[in-house]
């Protein structure tokens, strides 16, 4: 296809030039009464042509539009099997458009200081960068995370607001901390089905140092950037995920706000298997299976909030499936697609970007058919009502799992021959060794949420694997690996600390606490 595009480049020009501009596109844009989500804002941005894609003989696929500034024209070249080749034309409307010249910037200023300043309200804003490889997503990422951290360092807010720093890369099921060389996080899913990245490093980032935190986002890109230009380098078979959780102190009395720029991996299909090979093949399928599914959840979220808000609560509809579970990816982004989070705590903004050479044509096409599916039309009285409101006002409902046993008669049973895995128990810290680590404090009241058995201890040290390095408490029963529960910020708030963990045994647990989880704040607290 390339050979015959470069073969047909002059009768292509050709043929673009005496095209006639395009009336402007009716589309069918869903009801009358239906406007975009504005939670859900879809952009695309289309790079320069570079001189390496000039010298490479392929000329300029993509148009902007004069008259219709987010629509975009794709003209293709279609080997005619009767005669000479033909064009065929392509468009697509996002609801922003780059073109070449934009600078990081302009689309900071229009797609991403809202979702800077929802993230200091409590809420939760999220940016993707999805497209081929070589499209931009990379450049688009970090000028902007850079633009955002300055943003944040320099807003002089108070210093009972902190600003945390995470840079993690997924890549399959594997994912790796980039502001700790590379090492190997697990992604895990705690009793209450809260998402925790165990292992994972937050850097705070303090007020007014924009040199020390723009270091961090330099260092992050200097792990991911192996070869940039290749198609099947590192970086472009890896998800990155940038979060700044900001923690605004404990007087607004409400949860932290998350932002998340995400430098997706390269949406190209799977490539020919005799050059790539079946592993390579396969890890291609696994990225499009979590772009599917990043998809199905960013429209079944969007539809979701729109249902909450044009129908209240206690809605009979049926909810729209948010399949975040299926991937690594949706699972660490759960705080933007849990279907109990309250409406209102979201905002997402897509960047689908695309090289404009005729070599990336059908790419290109793809990525914009993505984008254009991602949009979500919502009624105009839900989009007003929605755009008014804050990140942390709380139009709709706020569940809060329990960690109670689910079985009503579990709970006229003696305490020790009850516990179970998802169980908040507290317990006594005497330490059977030395090895007691930095969080575990004897004396003081702990708490800890049961993860699983580990076996016994009665004959000393059993040499599990789960036991090494491990501080372990004192006992003859059976033994349990354990994730310590720790107050958080807001007074009579904790959380659950993955990496923190303990073996415990049965005869150190006092009795059960029972805990909930609030969405709101996205804290446990302990209920009677
Ligand atoms: P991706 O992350 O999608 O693989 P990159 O961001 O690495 O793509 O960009 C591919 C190439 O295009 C790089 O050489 C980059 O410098 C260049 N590039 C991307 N966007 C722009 C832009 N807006 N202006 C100039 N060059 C760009
Ligand atoms: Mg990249």
């Amino acid at each position: 296809m390339d050979q015959f595009y470069l073969d047909n480049a002059a009768l292509y020009q050709n043929l673009v030039k005496r095209l006639k501009p395009a009336p402007p596109t009716a589309r069918p844009a869903g009801k009358p009464t239906e406007v975009p989500s504005p939670d859900m804002v879809v952009s695309a941005r289309i790079r320069p042509l570079l001189n390496e894609d000039l010298a490479s003989g392929f000329p300029c696929a993509l148009f902007l539009r004069a008259n219709q500034p987010n629509v975009v024209d794709i003209h293709d070249l279609y080997n005619h099997p009767k005669g000479i080749p033909i064009l065929k034309s392509f468009n697509y409307e996002v609801d922003r458009l780059f073109g070449p010249d934009a600078t990081s910037q302009e689309i900071y200023d229009s797609q991403v200081r809202d979702l800077v300043s929802f993230s200091w309200d409590g809420g939760v804003g999220t940016l993707f960068a999805y497209g081929q490889t070589g499209s931009g997503k990379t450049t688009t990422i970090s000028g902007l995370e850079k633009l955002v951290v300055d943003s944040l360092v320099d807003s002089g807010r108070p210093s009972s607001c902190k600003i945390y720093l995470s840079i993690i890369e997924l890549a399959g099921n594997s994912s790796f901390d980039l502001l700790s060389s590379r090492k190997p996080i697990s992604i895990l899913e705690d009793s209450f089905g809260v998402t925790q990245l165990a292992g994972i490093e937050e850097h705070q980032l303090i007020q007014g140092e924009r040199e020390a935190a723009e270091n961090l986002i330099e260092r992050a890109a200097s792990f991911r950037r192996t070869a940039p230009t290749l198609k099947n380098d590192a970086s472009s078979r890896s998800h990155s995920i940038c979060r700044l959780r900001i923690q605004r102190g404990d007087d607004h009395g409400t949860g932290d706000g998350f932002l998340y720029l995400v430098d997706l991996a390269g949406s190209e299909a799977a490539r020919d298997v005799a050059t790539h090979g079946a592993e390579r093949m396969r890890e291609t399928r696994e990225i499009n299976i979590s772009l599917s599914v990043l998809k199905d959840c960013i429209r079944g979220k969007a539809q979701a909030d729109a249902l909450a808000f044009s129908s209240g609560p206690k809605s009979k509809q049926k909810r729209p499936h948010i399949p975040f579970r299926q991937s690594a990816l949706t699972k660490v982004l759960k705080h933007v697609f849990d279907p109990s989070a309250s409406a209102s705590k979201t905002k997402t903004v897509v960047i689908a970007c695309v090289n404009p050479s005729l070599a990336d044509v059908g790419p290109s096409k793809n990525t914009l058919r993505y984008a254009e599916m991602l949009r979500v039309s919502v009624p105009a009285a839900v989009a007003a009502n929605n755009s008014s409101k804050k990140a942390n006002s709380n139009p709709t409902m706020s569940v809060r799992p329990s960690s109670r046993d689910p079985n009503p008669a579990a709970a006229s049973m003696p305490f020790h021959s009850r516990v179970r895995p998802g169980m908040v128990v507290s317990y006594n810290t005497t330490p059977s060794g030395e090895d007691l680590d930095a969080s575990g404090a004897a004396g003081s009241a702990q708490f800890a949420v049961i993860l699983s058995p580990t076996g016994t201890s009665s004959r000393g040290s059993t040499g599990e694997d789960a036991d090494k390095n491990m501080p372990s408490f004192r006992g003859s029963g059976a033994r349990y690996l354990c994730a310590q529960v720790v107050p958080a910020v807001i007074s009579g708030a904790y959380e659950v600390n993955m990496w923190q963990q303990v073996v415990v045994d049965v005869r150190s647990m006092e009795k059960e606490v029972i805990m909930e989880y609030d969405i709101g704040t996205r804290y446990y607290y302990i209920v009677d």
